[in-house]
């Protein structure tokens, strides 16, 4: 009997790994095996834990993968699982592997920065500390990849066959349909991977890339994400409320400091702001994207016009490449960002890490908090324990450079610009589905949203759903 194993984001929201065995027996050995995604896990210490054990099956006994996107929790184990003898084809969007080919080097080069980090404080029990990977054993990975166009439909073995649809996360990102001969019928999966928001730019301002998950899709058994099944996104529309604190902190001589995330978040502010700034909403002041990767980021956007929202398409037709936008800066070198950092000039900053747990940004906060005529904003989820919690949160100082540096500067935060669909929209997007599927299983999801997401498509569609366990293997019947 052919099966599907929950290897991760089951009971949490990353390490996102679900195997389908095609295996006829109960051993389970003979069986094609293809992995949906290959995540890393983050956050608490519990989860990350889970990076450094072996998969349940030997990687090298794994015959291919299909990634959905390019995000780490769904992409940033594969340099782990090849490093582990995988040898198999990688299926993904070509703007996913774009994407890939700039996050998973970083994604080595800081767990070898955290293993240095570790070795030189002496405060890991594993001596030497040593990286989940390194830089240059994520490159390696890369070869590994096969570009794979949306709707086509891809035979893996005599059993299965896959084809991506659009799911309007982010760049590049996909559902991955699959189809499986199994018992003599052939059934169809639905693996989500991360599902976008509605299309309506008013609800979810700033998209960059296409709207809205494909609709009138079929299944017989689904795998669905869950992230917001407990936190309805607001409906209102950020944007004036955004342009009157800028305004505010340019008036006062202040800059305002976003940390965000260097893909797709960044390039989503970018053109808000250009917009903004266009419709006379905000003052042409300078905005500087300090990231190594802004530049990098910013080039397979535009590279990849078939993705872009009708928004953006207007916005580049009329003003041009935004690497070229007067008063738009992207700094790549350390003696740029440094530049940066002198400016007393209003200004908007925007670098990364998005959570402040390292990168450009500390530079920036450590000198720009303690000043009340400054803003930070944030645009993006704040996990706990990170600096940017502490510091969303109202703290009056916060721990920078092994320095207590104190939190003068406002502090405001939207919580619109999520790529995720809340409830409201997955049950909407779930509407327009050709049949009930026999079976859904709810993944990357706290315990509490996916078992209140659970309750909102029983009661609202009337649907079979199961909040998925870790490790649990489910029938394909
Ligand atoms: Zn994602």
């Amino acid at each position: 009997m052919a099966y599907i194993q929950f290897l991760g984001a089951a009971g949490t929201v990353t390490g996102s790994k679900h195997l389908i065995n095609t295996s006829a027996d109960s051993s389970g050995k003979n069986g094609f095996q293809v992995l949906i995604d290959c995540g890393l896990f983050q956050g608490e210490k519990e989860w990350r834990e889970r990076n450094w054990q072996d998969p349940p099956v030997p990687a090298q006994e794994i015959d291919a993968l299909v990634l959905t996107h390019a995000h780490l929790d769904h992409s940033g184990w594969i340099p782990r699982l090849v490093k582990g003898g995988f040898r198999g084809p990688i299926y993904a969007t070509q703007a996913t592997i774009d994407l890939c080919s700039i996050l998973l080097p970083d994604s080595g080069h800081l767990q070898e920065e955290d293993a240095a980090f570790y070795n030189k404080t002496r405060t890991s029990k594993h001596s030497p500390a040593l990286p989940l990977y390194t830089g240059a054993e994520a490159e390696a990975c890369l070869q590994y990849f096969r570009a794979t166009e949306f709707e086509q439909s891809k035979q893996l073995s005599p059993e299965i066959s896959f084809r991506f649809v659009r799911a309007a996360h982010i760049l590049g990102s996909s559902m991955a349909e699959i189809s499986l001969k199994t018992n003599g019928t052939v059934r169809q999966l639905l693996f989500t991977g991360d599902v976008g928001r509605v299309r309506n730019s008013t609800v979810a301002p700033g998209k960059v890339v296409h709207s809205g998950p494909t609709e009138g899709e079929s299944a017989d058994l689904m795998v669905m994400e869950s992230t917001y099944g407990n936190r309805p996104h607001p409906t209102d529309d950020p944007r004036p409320p955004m342009a009157a604190l800028i305004r505010q902190t340019v008036q006062r001589g202040g800059s305002v400091i976003v940390p965000a995330f260097a893909v797709e978040r960044t390039q989503k502010l970018v053109f808000m702001l250009k917009q903004m700034m266009r419709a006379g909403q905000l003052p042409e002041i300078p905005v500087y994207c300090d990231s190594p990767m802004a530049i990098k980021a910013m080039e397979i956007f535009l590279k990849h016009t078939e993705e872009y929202s009708d928004d953006t398409r207007q916005l580049i037709t009329e003003c041009g490449s935004p690497l070229e936008w007067k008063g738009f800066t992207f700094a790549s070198t350390p003696e740029e960002s440094k530049k940066i950092n002198e400016t007393r000039y209003p200004s908007i900053i925007i670098s990364s890490s998005g959570m402040a747990t390292g990168g450009r940004i500390l530079h920036h906060l450590a000198q720009r908090l303690p000043d009340p005529k400054n803003l930070v904003l944030f645009i993006g989820f704040q996990a706990p324990g990170t600096r940017g919690y502490i510091i969303k949160s109202g703290a009056r100082e916060v721990k920078i450079f092994g320095q207590m540096v104190p939190i003068r500067a406002q502090v405001a935060a939207f919580e619109q610009f999520s790529d995720h669909a809340d409830t409201p929209e997955l049950l909407q997007w779930l509407h327009t589905f050709k049949n009930k599927p026999a079976a859904t299983y709810l993944v990357h999801g706290e315990p509490a949203a996916a078992t209140s997401l659970r309750e909102a498509m029983t009661k609202d569609l009337g649907w079979n759903v199961q909040v998925a366990q870790w490790l649990e293997k489910v029938e394909v019947q």
